[in-house]
């Protein structure tokens, strides 16, 4: 048996080629995170959404409440999905689960999409959002920076890292709002400014909830002299 076969049946033996979000074995020949039928059910970000963080509630004038008269370092978010079903399971599977194959998979899927969104404009570096080194250690990678290589894989546009999480913070999921927005406050800082000097970023992440840490990220590249900034996640949570 070659060391490809090997690799496969060890692969399938603590990751076997089930459904992340159905848990149906894949019939053969299938591949990837999803059955065809839970893949289906993918709903992708569409309009209207508001045009700076796209949010889908409250709208009016093509803003959210919260972005509407005010000023930010991320020019604008974007993202392939709604954080909705199947799109859950499959952040699991890549976030806690370690099934790396997804985050690539995902990546690839955030390129196809991304010829939905000129706004986003050409970049000339990829950021993905930083852990902070504890949790990537614990972790054993960062699941933001392996959906960036898959789309710079595809798309020839550089990954970059200037950014360090100084400090480690609570996950976001376990606050409210108002907390979120502190906790995520002063927690970056730019390791390198000179890389990120006059250059237009786009700044990679798996999931958006509120965008405060895209928007912390973004502060301290455009302080650092980034010409433009802006995100792109995986799935957007509205
Ligand atoms: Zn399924
Ligand atoms: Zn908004």
């Amino acid at each position: 048996m070659d060391t490809r076969l090997w690799k496969r049946k060890f692969l399938d033996f603590f990751w076997p080629p089930v459904c992340a979000h159905c848990r149906r074995d894949l019939p053969g020949g299938e591949s990837g995170a999803l059955c065809l039928s839970c893949r289906a059910e993918l709903i992708p970000l569409e309009p209207p959404f508001c045009l700076r963080c796209a949010d889908v509630s409250q709208l009016s004038r093509g803003f959210c409440v919260s972005c509407r008269n005010k000023k930010f370092a991320c020019r604008l978010i974007r993202a392939a999905f709604l954080y909705r079903g199947p799109v859950h399971s499959w952040v699991y599977s890549f976030k806690y689960r370690g099934r790396f194959p997804a985050a690539r998979e995902a990546g690839r899927l955030m390129v196809r999409h991304w010829a939905r969104f000129r706004e986003l404009l050409a970049p000339e570096i990829l950021v993905p959002v930083p852990l902070h080194f504890r949790r990537e250690n614990e972790r054993g990678y960062n699941q933001a920076e392996i959906l960036a290589r898959a789309i710079s894989k595809e798309t020839g546009i550089p990954v970059l890292n200037p950014i360090i999480r100084t400090r480690k913070t609570r996950p976001q999921w376990e606050l409210d709002k108002k907390s979120r927005e502190q906790n995520i406050a002063g927690a970056f800082k730019v390791a390198r400014p000179g890389d990120v000097w006059g250059r237009r970023i786009v700044v990679i992440d798996d999931v958006c909830t509120t965008g405060f840490s895209l928007e912390a990220c973004a502060r301290e590249l455009r302080r650092s002299g980034a010409a433009d900034v802006c995100a792109y996640a995986f799935a957007r949570e509205i």
